[in-house]
């Protein structure tokens, strides 16, 4: 098995009757862009920035973040990068962060994420022009993590700008094309999603906290795994109105959350319409092969049977035995 896989890596992520679909890596730290390259990944479908925060005590500078930025972009030259703005709060928070706010009883609902960059007006200031700096010459998108309402969308843009204009000032060169785009966790986000489909650049399917704030049910809290499930019909749903959004303006959504490196459910999300992945970079080359194994017809007809399924119990099962014809 390990020898077919690394015999991936040369290989195009498409189906058996040539549909395209883009595998991206999901990364945490700048040296797993390049990791993914060598996996055979089609570029970075999310850079968690956030990371540069956590396992240190002082804040990061702007060449903290430009330099981070750079070593990825280089780490996988002429690909597309997308890097998601800082998702700190929740599971994600350095103790010296913490001691600045108030003690949140229920931090997955709290001022994480976007909310907090744009609380922390300096903190994204700082980031974004180090993004913009770093992102000349390639193909970086920005992508708004947690975002739940069009003002917030709308906010953060005009912060983008405003570092723009800065820039330009000094003569700093910078990506002015650069795509934003945001990262679809929140149901409101869904059910809105056609209004933001109309002002976004792209859209990022994000799993993990999709379900569990659909299903209220604790993405780390091992008790409640069972209602965390990518197979309930709710989410299936959910994710099936953010595709028909994207696909009436016409712009790309990828998924990016665990449900994504999950063989099982790849041949649904690409019969549900979804041409863009993006996974820890150990599932690559797994993923890869469900994909190369799977035609579109097939993962169609599948897409079609779970839409008429109403358990997640049913849709598990259904997808696992499928999994176990494909490959
Ligand atoms: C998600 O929520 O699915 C996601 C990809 O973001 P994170 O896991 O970093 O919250
Ligand atoms: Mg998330």
């Amino acid at each position: 098995v390990s020898d077919r896989r690394s015999q991936m890596r040369d290989l195009v992520s498409e189906t058996r009757d040539g549909q395209r679909i883009f595998l991206m890596g999901n990364i945490e730290f700048p040296q797993e862009a390049e990791q993914c390259e060598q996996k055979g990944a089609d570029g970075i479908g999310l850079y968690r920035t956030e990371f540069l925060y956590l396992g240190r005590d002082t804040i990061p500078t702007e060449e903290d973040h430009y330099n981070a930025y750079r070593e990825v972009i280089e780490g996988f030259p002429n690909q597309p990068i997308t890097i998601r703005t800082l998702d700190l709060g929740a599971d994600k928070i350095p103790g010296w962060i913490r001691r600045q706010y108030s003690d949140d009883s229920n931090p997955a609902l709290g001022l994480r994420s976007i909310r907090m960059s744009l609380h922390d007006m300096d903190m994204f200031k700082t980031q974004l022009r180090a993004v913009l700096r770093a992102s000349v010459g390639a193909q970086v998108g920005i992508m708004f993590p947690l975002v739940s309402s069009l003002l917030e969308f709308r906010q953060a843009r005009l912060i983008v700008r405003e570092v723009m204009e800065d820039l330009e000032e000094l003569n700093i060169p910078f990506n002015a094309d650069i795509a934003l785009g945001i990262m679809v966790e929140v149901p409101a986000t869904v059910l809105m999603a056609k209004e933001f489909a109309r002002e976004v650049d792209f859209f990022s399917i994000g799993t993990n906290d999709l379900i569990q704030y659909t299903l209220a049910a604790d993405r780390s809290d091992p008790q409640v795994a069972k209602w965390h499930n990518a197979a309930d019909p709710s989410i299936i749903r959910m994710i099936a109105m953010v595709i028909e959004a994207a696909k009436n303006e016409n712009i790309p959504v990828s998924v990016c959350g665990q449900m994504s490196s999950d063989p099982k459910c790849v041949p649904l999300l690409i019969g549900m319409g979804i041409r863009q992945i993006s996974v820890s970079p150990h599932a690559i080359p797994e993923i890869k092969e469900v994909i190369r194994h799977l035609t579109l017809e097939k993962a169609e007809a599948m897409a079609k049977y779970v839409k008429s399924q109403e358990l997640a119990r049913d849709i598990e099962s259904y997808l696992n035995r499928e999994l176990r014809k494909l490959v």
